[in-house]
């Protein structure tokens, strides 16, 4: 493993650094770290159910995953987050929380994860210095988590819930894709289930990612839609205000004094009916090594190249500094020049 200070013979003197500033004044400070483009189910708005994956040699390393993260660091990227795929089946990824805590300039590693195998993981990753977890669960209904992930396993996601909650790990945030005619009778039930944990949770409309091209704008179960589904349950929902600042979920309180409001926070994330793309300030790097400005980016930059042709630092300051200058003002979906990425979800990184 190169650790970010091992890697000296690489390095050519960087100019200091100045932030990623995109053409409309965006600064990056987020980077998604996809990790692997394996999983352990096939969620159907993700994958596809017959799916071949990359071979590994194509994979960045952990090695090469540090480098490029210590180099973005330097430009302010300042949390991290892994993806996949699913990141928990990839070999030791707490090696790579502690390598990538010790960036000087990271401030947070944070993980999105599908929880099957939290169980066996949550406490070596608490012990990494792993900041923050999102555990995707649309239902918690077990046919239709089947029916959603074309697999068993919500009992094996509950229990790795309840580990990660014993071993201490900070903000846990619950993740549930809402779809039409699906998940409808899942938002009350999750977020009951949610403000009983002390769990986060955050609602994500369904974007045309899905590998099987079954999106629609038909299927879209939209935040607002959602949001009054939990209202007439709940009561009123208050936003929280300045929550937002480069996120992209807009986040409210319960008012009905039931749960500790703290912490029970529900969010909606509506990257269709409300794009929050003029406030994006993140960047993506795929498993086989390809930067991307965008979730709908239909360009990538080659890092793995870069890395393999003993590219020097500046090389790859160059490269991230491209993808920045040349992010879209908006993904566009719903309009009439929106092209959707070649890339699924699940080989891009969520
Ligand atoms: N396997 C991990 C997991 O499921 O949390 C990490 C990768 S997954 C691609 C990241 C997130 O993207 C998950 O919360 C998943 O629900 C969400 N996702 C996948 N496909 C989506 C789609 N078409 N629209 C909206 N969210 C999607
Ligand atoms: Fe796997 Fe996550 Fe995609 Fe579901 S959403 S298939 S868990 S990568």
């Amino acid at each position: 493993m190169i650790s970010p200070s091992t890697h000296a013979s690489h390095q050519t003197p960087v100019p200091e650094a100045h932030g990623l500033v995109d053409a409309f004044g965006r600064v990056h400070t987020d980077l998604r770290v996809s990790v692997t483009d394996r999983c352990n189910i096939r969620c159907r708005y993700c994958m596809p159910l017959d799916v071949t994956f990359k071979p590994r040699e194509e994979l960045l390393s952990y090695a090469e995953i540090t480098r490029v993260v210590s180099v973005a660091a330097g430009l302010g990227v300042r949390s991290v987050r892994l993806t996949g795929g699913e990141p928990l089946v990839r070999r030791d990824l707490q090696k790579l929380v502690r390598d990538l805590r010790q960036i000087k300039g990271i401030d947070e590693v944070a993980l999105t994860t599908n929880g099957l195998l939290l169980g066996q993981q949550a406490r070596q990753l608490a012990e990494a210095g792993l900041s923050r977890i999102n555990v995707s669960l649309d239902s918690l209904r077990e046919e239709t988590f089947r029916e959603i992930a074309r697999s068993d396993g919500l009992a094996q996601v509950l229990a790795g819930l309840a580990e990660a909650k014993r071993v201490g790990l900070q903000q846990i945030r619950l993740n549930a894709v809402s779809i039409r005619g699906l998940s409808e009778a899942d938002v009350v039930p999750l977020a009951r289930f949610a403000r009983q944990e002390g769990f986060h949770l955050r609602f994500i409309e369904f974007m045309p990612l899905d590998a099987d091209r079954q999106w629609s704008q038909l299927h879209v179960l939209s935040g607002r839609e959602v949001r009054g589904m939990l209202e007439e349950a709940f009561g009123p929902l208050k936003p929280v205000a300045g929550h937002d600042g480069g996120q992209p979920a807009a986040d409210y309180r319960y008012t009905d004094g039931a749960t500790d409001a703290a912490v029970s926070l529900v969010g909606f994330i509506d990257p269709v009916t409300q794009p929050f793309c003029e406030r994006c300030d993140r960047l993506r790097l795929t498993a086989d090594g390809q930067f991307r400005n965008c979730l709908f980016s239909t360009e990538e930059w080659d890092v793995r190249h870069l890395l393999r042709t003993g590219g020097d630092d500046a090389a790859i300051v160059s490269l991230i500094r491209a993808c920045v200058a040349q992010k879209r003002a908006a993904h566009g979906i719903g309009t009439p020049t929106f092209e959707r990425p070649e890339r699924a979800m699940y080989q891009i990184g969520g």
